[in-house]
């Protein structure tokens, strides 16, 4: 099986599996009692805030650990039910979370997906909540500016570092970042397990009550093995973020290459600065689905648009937002590399890709 669909989950590092096996079969005591074994417990959730801290340059006592991205997104964009400026390529875990806020204005983009926030009336929105990268296409936003915009209109500024975190370097202080949420299983940690980063000047509420875990703001025994594999797979990661977009880019440009060479019709929209091995391709005259399922015939994994949406046959938010033509936004894929992809998987997946979209206009032409 050749798996490209890391922007939809990542296969857990073995480093990863290792660090949490012990607090899995050894080590289980609940961290919140007072013998030693239960202190163990407690140590290593303490030891792995502290490398995830450092990763991304804040106090440990700033981040809390949840149970993905989603419930960091819900944390955050649910205590400020007055009003929230967003935009409109947001993953649902956001915009959903939107539709019980009062007041919120959902800011457009360019083509290239980067978010137009400039001209706006801010008034009446205590939180900007724009995405660090997205999850469909890979823009990158302009944090720092966009921070800097919340702060001069005395807004909070969060971001949903879902798709970022383990893949670009980030630095919460100098971004200026007050709430940011991520997610393991985006980058081989396992799934079910997150993070929340909250300045502590902002005072966070807390969101689940019952016992004192987490700072009194999360409650419920805490999901020691995981909490301690996700800071294991963002230490692995991070020290190799360099090499990484080095050799993603390559696939990249192998995937870009091929189907130019073979004179498929399609619309790049990852162009701009984006997540290293992201691929969002639009094909003219095709149904992304349709090769979807044709590569699945083949083994290889794609994604036809954000997997958290596939029972969603419609055209996705994203792609209707980044204005692509109608005639290739149904054609649209995602292919997502990691690490582990070879030049030779990618080579494989763009001759799968131009075989099921030539046996599409064959068909067609019958
Ligand atoms: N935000 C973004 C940008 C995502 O891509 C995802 C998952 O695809 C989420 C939030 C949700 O994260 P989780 O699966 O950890 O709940």
């Amino acid at each position: 099986m050749i798996y490209a669909d890391n922007a939809a989950t990542t296969k857990l590092s073995k480093k990863a599996f290792i660090s949490m096996q012990k607090y899995l079969l050894d080590n289980y005591g609940n961290p919140s009692q007072l013998y030693s074994f239960g202190q163990e417990s407690k140590k290593a959730i303490e030891k792995s805030r502290e490398t995830i801290a450092k990763i991304i340059n804040c106090e440990t006592e700033e981040i809390f650990f949840t149970s993905g991205g989603t419930e960091s997104d819900n944390w955050v964009i649910k205590q400020f039910d007055d009003g929230v400026l967003t935009s409109k390529i947001e993953h649902h875990a956001i915009l959903n979370s939107c539709k019980k806020i009062k007041n919120v204005k959902y800011l457009d983009v360019n083509n290239n997906g980067l978010v137009q926030y400039k001209n706006t009336q801010v008034n009446g929105y205590p939180l900007m909540s724009v995405m660090f990268a997205n999850n469909e296409i890979g823009t990158i936003q302009p944090i720092a500016d966009l921070a800097k915009f919340a702060h001069k209109n005395g807004m909070k500024f969060h971001t949903d570092a879902v798709q970022a975190v383990g893949h670009i370097e980030i630095d919460v202080k100098k971004l200026d970042i007050d709430f940011l949420s991520a997610s393991a299983h985006k980058f081989h940690g396992p799934k079910g397990i997150g993070f929340l980063y909250a300045n502590k000047k902002c005072g966070l509420p807390a969101f689940i009550n019952g016992g004192s875990q987490e700072m009194s703001k999360r409650a419920g025994t805490e999901n020691v093995a995981s909490i301690v594999a996700m800071a294991t797979a963002l230490e692995e990661i991070n020290n190799n973020l360099a090499i990484n977009a080095r050799h993603l880019k390559k696939l990249e440009s192998i995937v870009l290459d091929k189907l130019k060479a073979a004179k498929i019709d399609f619309i790049n929209n990852s162009k701009i600065d984006h997540l290293p091995g992201l691929l969002s391709i639009s094909i003219k005259g095709v149904s992304g689905e349709a090769i979807l399922h044709h590569l699945d015939l083949m083994d290889i994994c794609i994604s036809s648009g954000s997997a958290c949406d596939s029972k969603n046959k419609q055209i996705s938010h994203v792609i209707k937002a980044i204005k692509v033509p109608a005639e290739y936004a149904k054609g649209t894929i995602r292919i997502s590399f990691c690490a582990n992809n070879t030049k030779k998987e990618a080579q494989i997946i763009s001759e799968a890709i131009i075989k099921s979209t030539n046996l599409i206009y064959k068909k067609r032409q019958l």
